[in-house]
């Protein structure tokens, strides 16, 4: 039985109490909800999969100089990351209209936007994670309006990052969500990317075909998850096809 201290667990992972203080580590469920849980399902290797990948986009990120919470990898399904005081907000970035966007305001699916559009919603599963303007943000001091700006920065960094990164492959990167956490080194404070990125998070589809290779496999019943994360992990050279996804094995 595992003698670390659970701190939270999520719809797709569970964080635990780290080995330093200011660490955190960080499980990956094989656990897919969608629709704000009201659809379940476990699917095997999921977990080891998001993994691997959060673990390659933020790696890259770093090398790029965006500021993340990633440290290493400790086994199949978890990660070392900096423990971070979680800014409220899911952060996305389209550069197609798609899901609730196309939903919203009537724009096809797949119509590419004038230039990236970066929206706010305020985190909070009880509520459905509403959709906010900079207006809520600053009234109920989410964040700060150098927060926002630094946001903004990074938001549209990992966007131009990720872009070229699934290009390179033939993905096209529709959209996706980031979270941001606050680090504090002695009185001064900056903002990190943190949470995950996977294809739990983005919208990927590929360039010729138009094939969906993320959560919207499960959300709309397209096919196998599974196969789906395997063949982004498989194009970015993160984990052959043949890869054996093995019971993970807990630290202490
Ligand atoms: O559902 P919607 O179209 O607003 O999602 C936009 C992007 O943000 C998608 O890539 C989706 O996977 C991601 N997202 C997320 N977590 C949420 C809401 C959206 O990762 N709670």
């Amino acid at each position: 039985m595992s003698r670390r201290k659970k701190i939270y667990e999520g719809k797709a992972k569970i964080l635990y109490e780290g080995p330093e203080p200011g660490t955190i580590v960080q499980y990956f469920k094989d656990d897919a909800t969608a629709f704000n849980a009201e659809k379940k399902a476990v699917i095997e290797g999921k977990g080891v999969l998001n993994n691997r990948l959060s673990e390659f986009f933020m790696t890259g990120l770093g090398q790029i100089g965006v500021p993340n919470h990633f440290i290493k990898r400790l086994n199949m399904r978890e990660q070392l990351v900096r423990s971070v005081e979680i800014v409220p907000l899911e952060i996305i970035v389209r550069n197609y209209a798609a899901g609730t966007m196309s939903k919203r305001l009537g724009i096809e699916e797949g119509t590419q936007l004038p230039r990236p559009i970066v929206e706010y919603c305020y985190k909070d599963d009880a509520l459905g994670d509403p959709l906010v303007t900079e207006e809520h943000i600053a009234a109920f001091g989410w964040a700060s309006q150098q927060d926002m700006d630094d946001i903004l920065s990074l938001a549209l960094r990992v966007n131009d990052f990720l872009s070229g990164v699934m290009m390179a492959v033939g993905i096209r990167l529709v959209d996706f969500k980031i979270e941001v956490g606050r680090i504090y080194d002695g009185d001064f404070q900056r903002l990190i990317v943190a949470d995950e990125i996977s294809p739990d998070s983005c919208r990927l589809w590929d360039i010729e075909t138009g094939q969906k290779l993320d959560k919207d496999v499960f959300r709309r019943d397209l096919g196998d998850l599974k196969d789906a994360y395997t063949e982004v992990a498989r194009r970015l050279g993160v984990m052959p096809k043949t890869a054996p996804i093995t019971k993970p094995t807990l630290i202490n």
